[in-house]
């Protein structure tokens, strides 16, 4: 296969507005070359091994120069390698992709593009504008805001189409006046969004005359519209009503495991914050021989992954039945096949226990893949029966130390496990969320005044209680 450059559009910022054709893209990429200005997310949808370069603005830092650019994607497709160059919004729209189109047509390399969702366009649509309007504005004209000497304001002036700046916020005063001077009405209603998009994109509306002042706070990303389609958001605003927008929700979890929890959390607008509190160590373990049990009880997404890691071969399974506590678990476990025989109804062990004592019998045997510092009342309790309970411990969870300082500014935490709660700094002033009655003790315990528990002790439940605040 020939190495190709992909010069794709990654959308203006949420992580889902990216195309499918670009996803895809994304996820074969041997090399990946991004900017500033495309969700990091994104990333994480690279395979395992693919190279990530960055070449865009950082704070303080020079840009990457454009040859500079262009001789890297060079470079990369020369070693035989499929490279995605991936910019934020459309390629085309003011992200020299021609540019670098150019070159690598220049120099025999084999390229396609993929278009974008702009920020242009979508980040209105986000603020509740709909940049075209029948009976309001017949057009539309994207205009690069950074340059001003280059911008024909006299033009500008007596479209009657929407104008929508991109890297104009600098300039936003002097847009203003320049479209007035040309003949625009000074009342021409204006909205400035920044971080469009985003779960902390912001809306400013005004006219002319006074969004410079009325946007003073705001800061860069962001686009300016200009036209009386800007009026239109009153009525269809949506992001911004979300149930959590504008919430900065701190998740505390390992990494991989709370892309449920996050999803959930932007869906309904809000700003979910990854602090992980807590490391899965696995430790050495031997599976013993399976086909003595009469049971196999999980209760953690942990112990399925980690068991199914250790065993060989599922028919070694035997006939042993399978419990366990917890629906995320429930579905952990069916990504390997395998169809519950156990479920309680609440996700507790407590419930657990009892709802299980009439399923097992005097001398049954009950494995327990498990972490090494977990609560011992489901062995006791099996014990108690009169079954015989094998420990199988397959991991420990360490706290993180999370420094004070460290703490993102959140308004709320979600905490997960009880064991995520004790690493945590003196909590001000921020709602703790728990998934069930063990963690929020756990989280009580560690300082936190403002307890919130699930009513149902899952991450719908937990989601039900974040709408409610
Ligand atoms: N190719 C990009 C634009 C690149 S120019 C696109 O199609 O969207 C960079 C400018 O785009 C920024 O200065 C800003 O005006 C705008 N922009 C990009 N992402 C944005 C976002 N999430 N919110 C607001 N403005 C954004």
């Amino acid at each position: 296969m020939k190495a190709k450059v992909y010069l794709a559009g990654a959308g203006p910022g949420d992580a889902e507005l990216i195309t499918v054709k670009g996803l895809n893209c994304l996820r074969n990429a041997e090399v990946i070359i991004y900017d500033s200005l495309i969700n990091d997310r994104l990333l994480s949808y690279a395979k395992e091994g693919a190279e990530k370069i960055f070449v865009g603005k950082r704070a303080g830092n020079h840009t990457f120069p454009q040859e500079k650019i262009n001789e890297l994607l060079a470079r990369k497709a020369g070693e035989n390698k499929t490279v995605v160059r991936l910019k934020g919004g459309d390629p085309f729209v003011f992200g020299r992709g021609a540019e670098e189109a150019l070159y690598l047509k220049q120099n025999n390399i084999d390229f396609e593009i993929i278009p974008g969702v702009t920020s242009a366009i979508a980040g209105a649509a986000y603020a509740g504008i709909s940049v075209t309007h029948r009976g309001v504005s017949p057009s539309f004209h994207i205009i690069n805001g950074h340059n001003l000497p280059d911008v024909d304001f006299e033009t500008l002036a007596k479209l009657s189409g929407t104008l929508v700046f991109l890297m104009g916020f600098s300039k936003l005063e002097n847009i203003c006046s320049n479209l007035i001077k040309y003949g625009k009405q000074p009342k021409t209603p204006v909205a400035v969004v920044s971080n469009a998009t985003y779960p902390c994109q912001k809306t400013v509306t005004g006219s002319l005359l006074d969004i410079k002042q009325k946007a003073n706070n705001m800061k860069a990303p962001a686009i300016i519209v200009v036209g009386e389609v800007v009026n239109l958001r009153e009525n269809i605003k949506w992001f911004e009503n979300k149930p959590l927008f504008g919430r900065n929700i701190l998740v505390t979890r390992p990494k991989h495991q709370n892309s449920e929890l996050i999803q959930k959390i932007e869906a309904a607008g809000g700003n979910p914050v990854e602090l992980p509190a807590i490391e899965i160590v696995p430790v050495k373990a031997v599976l013993p021989e399976l086909k003595q049990y009469d049971w196999l009880v999980f209760t953690s997404i942990n112990a399925v992954e980690l068991f199914f890691k250790l065993l060989p071969d599922i028919r070694e399974l035997g006939s042993a039945k399978i419990a366990v506590i917890g629906k995320s678990t429930a579905e952990c476990i069916k990504k390997y096949h395998i169809r519950p025989d156990f479920m309680p109804d609440e996700f507790i062990s407590e419930v657990l226990v009892k709802g299980f004592k009439d399923k097992i019998k005097r001398g049954d045997k009950i494995l327990l893949p498990k972490a090494e510092q977990t609560r011992d009342i489901i062995p006791e309790e099996f014990k108690n029966i009169g079954a015989q309970v094998d420990e199988l411990i397959l991991y420990r969870t360490i706290a993180l130390e999370i420094n004070k300082k460290d703490l993102p500014d959140v308004d709320s935490v979600c905490f997960m496990s009880p064991s995520s709660a004790g690493s945590f700094p003196e909590p001000e002033n921020i709602k703790a969320y728990c998934i069930g009655p063990v963690t929020a003790k756990a989280v009580g315990e560690a300082g936190f005044k403002d307890v919130i528990t699930a009513d149902e002790y899952t991450i719908d439940g937990l989601m039900e209680k974040l709408y409610e605040a």
